[in-house]
């Protein structure tokens, strides 16, 4: 067992000039990147923060975000990583939930959460040296200070991660650094080695973001810090430092792909591209293969771990509309409504298990006993809430949530099905299908739609045309043009919000 920190500790020995981080014009080597962390260990040792203790950071990316994060995991404190996107009210119960000694924000964070409700007298330090907090360049202990050693229990708590709260209220989500330490040694064929240049585009408050981070710097590759995405931003970035891996959501690969000068860039240094959290059409993968140098691996899988799979999509391109295979050392099944494993070919809901499970829910036992489930052996799984099935090969084939399946008439409705459909229509950029209540059916399918710029086409065509590629019972009863879809920070679409708006509208 080696903790994080410990591996970035002998990069610094072995390659003190190695570049570990790029903040913008900052380039932070791997000696001075271990002074830093170091000097943030003594100062939470000065302030009096304990292991076990925990800190809680809300900010945009930066090289003190990074450096603080380590810092607090070689003092053996807990990282909780915040949304400046929460509502301050999520926000303070964040801050509250997870017990937090120190809050670490920047001018963004700090003016994102003026309304918070904060205790008065938690102690805030500023990144950015602004009004947020304290200045963080007086905070952290003088250049070269040797913190007191610390040992670390490998169960203790590595970050707790607050899911994205797609479907309701954010959770706590508990890792240890056992865990996280298991997650290094997953270096996949195209993983992360000592030349690996990742680029972060997505927040570091997401485990989308932390499955690149981790592995990179255990690694002693190096890692880009973009704070803010933009399509054109991010491939002046990739050309410029030769990036070798990054992780991108599928909405980023939409805008980036959509580019009309994409070609015009050098990405012949990437070894892989990743992508995870939320649905990566077919289309896309295949576009992203055909014109992005390097491979391509998708991810499924949730902050709480258990059922995760991946797509090596170079290795399988006829597999595209699959999520790939359980990844090493995972068990993924599907259950039926009563709790039996479902026969080969039947669908049913995702479960998973292994070594990388979350330890539980924070402070919350009730949703803990909820997502694990037993089988009659008595083996603990994760309950993912997504619906799937395998093909003959083991490919896991995603429906959707849980929660946004719709039943009309008695029939079940993956809205994916739909979406995929309309996606392929010249005219439409993204497309969300939503149960709404119908007095007829129990509930019926209706889909919200952004057109392609050029896209000319109405909605009682364009509903036509999808009618006629559907099954009978999958048929659209309305197409809903939008400007925009609702998405949460890390780029999902929020189908709850679409359907209260619609309600709304209708009242
Ligand atoms: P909350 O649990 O608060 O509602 P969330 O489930 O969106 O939020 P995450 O842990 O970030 O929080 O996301 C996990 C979910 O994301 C999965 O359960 C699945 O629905 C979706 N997901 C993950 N990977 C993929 C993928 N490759 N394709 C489609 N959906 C995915
Ligand atoms: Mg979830």
């Amino acid at each position: 067992f080696v903790t994080l920190d410990a591996l970035v500790a002998a990069t610094a020995r072995s390659k003190p000039d190695k570049i570990a981080v790029i903040d913008g014009d900052r380039q932070l080597s791997y000696a001075a990147f271990n002074d830093q962390i170091n000097r943030v260990t003594a100062a939470l040792q000065r302030d009096g923060v304990q292991p076990c203790d925990s800190i809680a950071i809300c900010a945009l990316s930066s090289a003190e975000y990074v450096v603080t994060f380590l810092g607090a995991l070689r003092a053996g404190v807990a990282v909780a990583p915040l949304a400046p996107s929460s509502t301050p009210r999520d926000f303070a119960a964040m801050v509250q939930d997870c017990g937090a000694k120190l809050l670490f924000m920047d001018t963004f964070a700090a003016g994102a959460m003026k309304e918070a409700p904060l205790p008065g007298d938690l102690r805030r330090i500023a990144f950015d040296d602004s009004s947020a907090g304290a200045p963080f360049s007086a905070w952290i202990a003088a250049e070269g200070t040797v913190p007191a050693p610390v040992t670390i229990d490998p169960n203790s708590v590595f970050n707790i991660i607050y899911s994205s709260g797609t479907t309701g209220t954010p959770k706590g989500i508990v890792h240890t650094h056992q865990l996280r330490w298991w997650q290094y040694g997953q270096l996949d064929p195209l993983g992360y080695g000592p030349d690996a240049v990742t680029l972060l585009s997505t927040p570091l408050y997401s485990n989308t973001t932390l499955v690149c981070f981790n592995p990179t710097l255990a690694g002693g590759g190096t890692l880009v810090l973009m704070k803010k995405f933009d399509a054109k931003g991010l491939l002046e970035l990739c050309a410029k430092h030769r990036v070798t891996h990054t992780m991108l959501v599928p909405v980023q690969y939409r805008r980036i792909m959509a580019l009309p000068e994409f070609g015009d860039y050098d990405l012949s240094s990437f070894v892989a591209k990743f992508c995870t959290s939320a649905p990566f059409a077919a289309e896309l993968k295949a576009d992203v293969l055909k014109r992005w140098p390097g491979g391509l691996i998708e991810y499924y899988g949730m902050t709480e771990g258990g059922g995760s799979c991946a797509l090596l999509a170079h290795e399988h391109p006829n597999k595209l509309h699959t999520v790939g295979m359980p990844m090493p050392g995972h068990e993924v099944r599907l259950i039926d409504d009563d709790g039996n494993f479902v026969g080969p070919g039947e669908i049913g809901e995702i479960v998973g298990r292994s070594p990388v499970m979350m330890k539980h829910y924070l402070n919350q036992p009730q949703k803990t006993a909820e997502t694990f489930w037993h089988d009659a052996e008595g083996n603990r799984w994760v309950r993912t809430g997504d619906i799937g099935k395998f093909d003959a090969d083991g490919f896991l084939m995603l429906m959707d949530r849980k929660k946004d399946m719709i039943i009309s008439g008695g029939f079940n409705i993956y809205p994916s099905d739909i979406e995929s459909v309309l996606t392929k229509h010249d005219d439409v950029l993204e497309a969300a299908v939503v149960g709404m209540p119908s007095e007829e059916w129990g509930e019926t399918p209706v889909v919200f739609v952004v057109l392609q710029p050029h896209g000319r086409i109405d909605a009682q065509a364009l509903k036509d045309w999808t009618n006629g590629q559907v099954g009978k019972t999958q048929r659209l009863s309305e197409v809903v043009f939008v400007d925009s879809l609702p998405r949460s920070a890390i780029g999902k679409v929020l189908k709850r919000e679409l359907r209260d708006q619609r309600l709304g509208d209708q009242r």
